[in-house]
């Protein structure tokens, strides 16, 4: 990630603007400028080799007045404390705009996993989790999967919690393997909330589902199963890509073919694919590509305002957490992009990450179509007030979305009040 570049500032930028159009004072939203803790811990791993290396991890924990902190954790050899702290933000935002009983926070280590084996991740997320024990827990703060963790890691947090604790604690962390109190759906969810949002995103703008052209930065989880599940609803899929670079057929990809060479037990990466009409491009390419649809779907920092302006795509829904920057923002705004915002596109996550916490509490099981039917319900009811919100200010959907969720935070705040 470049230097000059904060995501933190960049969440306070986009703030401030929310905050402008709801007429707020300064003492109304002043505490949601501030994470509410940071944690900074040193993780020492004994590695295969009998050396021991020392990795730096966080935990930031930004609102709770909604409710216990939530979020993921990412393992990441360029995270810092600044993204942290933004990405524990925009879960606080995002809990709010899709209204479940949560605040926000965030974890991370900072380490390139695929240089680790197997057992020095065990490890590695043991010692961290032990590290991070006093600020976790199922009333408290709840971590959940994010770039490059996944279930099995959740399942090495809950048993780490467990032991101290003396008995199992299933509601510690979501996204578990299904044996050990995982959800149905809840390993596709943020994909298929990307899916319905831009189900309803064309919908509104009266541009047809089957044929739309639809190109996808990441195939990852998210953006994985947000190509698969288009595919499926009539969209071509013209572009993917993930670290190694991306790939790009006008006549639309074979989505599951590539799903299946990616999932080769090899490890296998685009760069690697082949099939007739198929071009090999580049990331930045990609974003640029011609296309309806675009789908940030890896990391941070991806829409600069370096190539805003070269961006084709009509509509754009933000996979990824923090994907475009306020100067690309504006540029976009300009060029009359339709923008879901990451914090309403991306947050099927993190709502069936809730109904993982309900089931847990409850010694509950919900059956998948139960699941996906309440996100869905969750996520066109969000949809819709964000809409309204934009259209009622003359906005961005990213404003409108702003808007709803820090009018929420602000209510909670001011019903609480300040203590002592
Ligand atoms: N890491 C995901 C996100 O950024 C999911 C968080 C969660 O389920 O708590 O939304």
């Amino acid at each position: 990630m470049s230097k000059s570049y904060n995501p933190y500032n960049n969440m306070l930028e986009v703030l401030e603007q929310a905050a402008k159009l709801l007429d707020l004072e300064e003492n109304d939203y002043v505490t949601i400028k501030y994470p509410e803790r940071e944690l900074k811990v040193a993780v020492p791993v004994e590695m295969d080799d009998g050396s021991i290396r020392v990795f730096e991890g966080y935990r930031v924990q930004h609102s709770s007045s909604r409710g216990p902190c939530k979020g993921g954790i990412r393992y990441h050899q360029d995270v810092d404390i600044d993204e942290v702290k933004a990405l524990a933000a925009w879960m606080s935002f995002k809990c709010a705009v899709v209204n479940i009983p949560y605040g926000g926070g965030k974890g991370a280590v900072k380490v390139d996993p695929k240089e680790l084996s197997k057992n020095e991740l065990k490890k590695l997320t043991r010692r961290y989790t032990a590290m991070i024990l006093p600020l976790i827990g199922p009333e408290r703060d709840i971590p959940a999967p994010d770039v490059n963790t996944d279930a099995e890691v959740m399942g090495w947090i809950m048993d780490t919690y467990s032991m101290f604790k003396g008995y199992t604690v299933p509601g510690v962390v979501t996204g578990k393997p299904i044996d050990m109190g995982g959800s149905l759906g809840r390993r596709e969810a943020t994909g298929r909330g990307v899916m319905f949002m831009t189900r309803e995103i064309l919908h509104r703008i009266g541009m047809p589902i089957i044929g739309t052209k639809v190109a996808v930065q990441g195939m990852g989880n998210v953006g994985g199963t947000a190509a698969r599940l288009l595919h499926h609803e009539g969209c071509k899929i013209v572009a993917v890509s993930d670290v190694s670079g991306g790939i790009y057929c006008n006549t639309g990809l074979n989505v599951e073919e590539i799903l299946s060479f990616l999932a080769h037990k090899d490890g296998k990466v685009l760069r690697d694919y082949d099939a007739p009409g198929v071009a090999h491009i580049s990331n930045q390419d990609l974003l640029t590509i011609e296309c309806d649809v675009l789908i940030p779907a890896a990391l941070e920092n991806q829409i600069t305002e370096r190539i805003a302006a070269d961006i084709k795509a009509t509509v754009i829904v933000e996979g990824a957490n923090g994907p475009t920057t306020v100067e690309a923002d504006k540029i976009l705004e300009k060029h009359n992009k339709m923008i879901v915002p990451d914090i309403l596109a991306n947050a099927g996550g993190v709502v069936v990450s809730y109904f993982e916490w309900v089931q847990n509490i409850q010694s509950l099981m919900w059956d998948e179509e139960e699941v996906n039917r309440a996100l869905e319900k969750i996520m066109i009811r969000a949809f819709n007030e964000v809409w309204d919100k934009k259209n009622e200010n003359n906005t961005t959907m990213r404003m409108g979305a702003y808007m709803v969720a820090i009018d929420r935070m602000v209510r909670a705040k001011r019903i609480r009040g300040v203590f002592p």
